[in-house]
């Protein structure tokens, strides 16, 4: 048995995900490219290659890891490039998108050998969190002004919008690109490509993905446009879970149980968004609230329900653990990073990687 908290990817779930991706491709005409940032544990690659055309990046390090790890089309974007980066950048990509007008043009030139496009950012998003939506007043992410970007088109052969959020509603996906469509339409039609980025959750299990290519196909054929699609939690969701194990049990006013693991360290983007954990099947008469082991006072995973009470040892799978998860694995309080499991198509389980303090103490200096 692995040694607790070990992430554990399952690639047959993984699969299930995969395949859904391989048929929208095929029906849509659309290419699907892995988004990096939300997930980036290369170990998988090889099975995920298989079914989707490459990555997309937020950064150099990004960039630098689709092109080596996963291979096939790589595409490069940023916030922002520094001056000493830019080489590098355009070394590992086949395209490259500029946040805004400033940066495509400060760049333009050394980024000449690729192909080049812009951020359009259409004011309008599914994002319910003020956090992470791209069309939140003042916002950065991309350029708006139709006339501004006309006067770039002699640069550029492709357009990026990024603005859906973990959008399961096929209906407001469809609005929204209509929306994009009559703003952006006649700037569209002038290029050759455009990614209509991640966030959009078709391979939830109710998804109709097949209206879904539909109205992919139509809008690449109106335009004359090959679309991207960037699906980062869609690739991997259910497909992770976070293996843990009970270090100690209390009652104050509620069972509690502590965990070697920490939300805040291994599972961040919860705290973040305010999300609790998943356990499954949270059920029976026995309520925990499982909390991790750092100081942080509110370090907790979230309460459930199991079927029996809980004892020093016993064993807690969190789920859907891979999706801005393991990319966001920090050391805080020292606690153990969580190893890294693969569960193969036959069965087996295998580690392919252990933290140890020699990590921790390397991750600072
Ligand atoms: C975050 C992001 C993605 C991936 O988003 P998911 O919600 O994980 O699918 C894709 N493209 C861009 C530009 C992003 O910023």
């Amino acid at each position: 048995m692995i040694e607790t908290p070990y992430y554990l990817i399952d690639k047959a779930k993984l699969t299930r995900n995969m395949e859904r991706i391989a048929h929208v491709r095929e029906k849509s005409g659309a290419k699907a490219l892995l988004a990096l940032k939300c997930f980036a544990t290369w170990s998988v690659f090889d099975l995920m290659r298989d079914y989707m055309d490459g990555t997309t990046s937020s950064s150099l390090f990004e960039v630098r890891l689709g092109r080596e790890r996963f291979g096939k089309e790589t595409h490069a974007y940023s916030v922002a490039y520094g001056d000493n980066e830019i080489d590098e950048v355009v070394s590992h990509a086949d395209k490259i998108i500029f946040n805004s007008i400033s940066q495509l043009e400060r760049f333009a030139d050394k980024a000449a050998g690729i192909a080049r496009g812009l951020r359009l950012n259409p004011q309008v998003s599914s994002s319910s969190f003020d956090l992470a939506d791209p069309a939140r007043p003042f916002s950065r992410l991309g350029e708006w002004d139709v006339p501004k970007v006309e006067r770039v088109m002699d640069r550029i052969n492709g357009f990026m919008i990024h603005n859906n959020c973990e959008n399961k509603d096929f209906g407001l996906f469809d609005r929204m690109l209509g929306e994009i469509e009559e703003r952006f339409g006649a700037l569209i039609a002038r290029v050759d490509w455009v990614s209509l980025g991640g966030g959009i959750h078709f391979t939830g299990d109710d998804y109709p993905v097949d209206a879904f290519s539909a109205r992919l196909r139509a809008f690449s054929d109106r335009y004359g446009v090959q679309i991207y699609l960037e699906p980062g939690e869609a690739s991997i969701t259910k497909s992770t879970t976070l293996e843990v194990t009970v270090l100690d049990t209390l009652y104050n006013g509620k069972n509690l149980a502590i965990v070697d693991s920490s939300i805040e360290a291994h599972m961040l983007d919860l705290l973040i968004y305010r999300e609790t954990a998943k356990v499954l099947p949270n059920e029976g008469s026995h309520s925990y609230m499982i909390c991790g082991k750092s100081c942080l006072a509110g370090d907790v995973f979230g309460e459930f329900r199991f079927a029996e009470e809980l004892k020093v040892g016993d064993r807690i799978s969190f789920q859907d653990a891979a999706g801005y998860t393991m990319v966001k694995k920090n050391w805080f309080n020292g606690v153990k990073m969580p190893a890294i499991a693969i569960r193969e198509l036959d069965g087996s389980v295998r580690t392919v990687r252990e933290f140890t303090y020699a990590d921790y103490e390397q991750s600072l200096s």
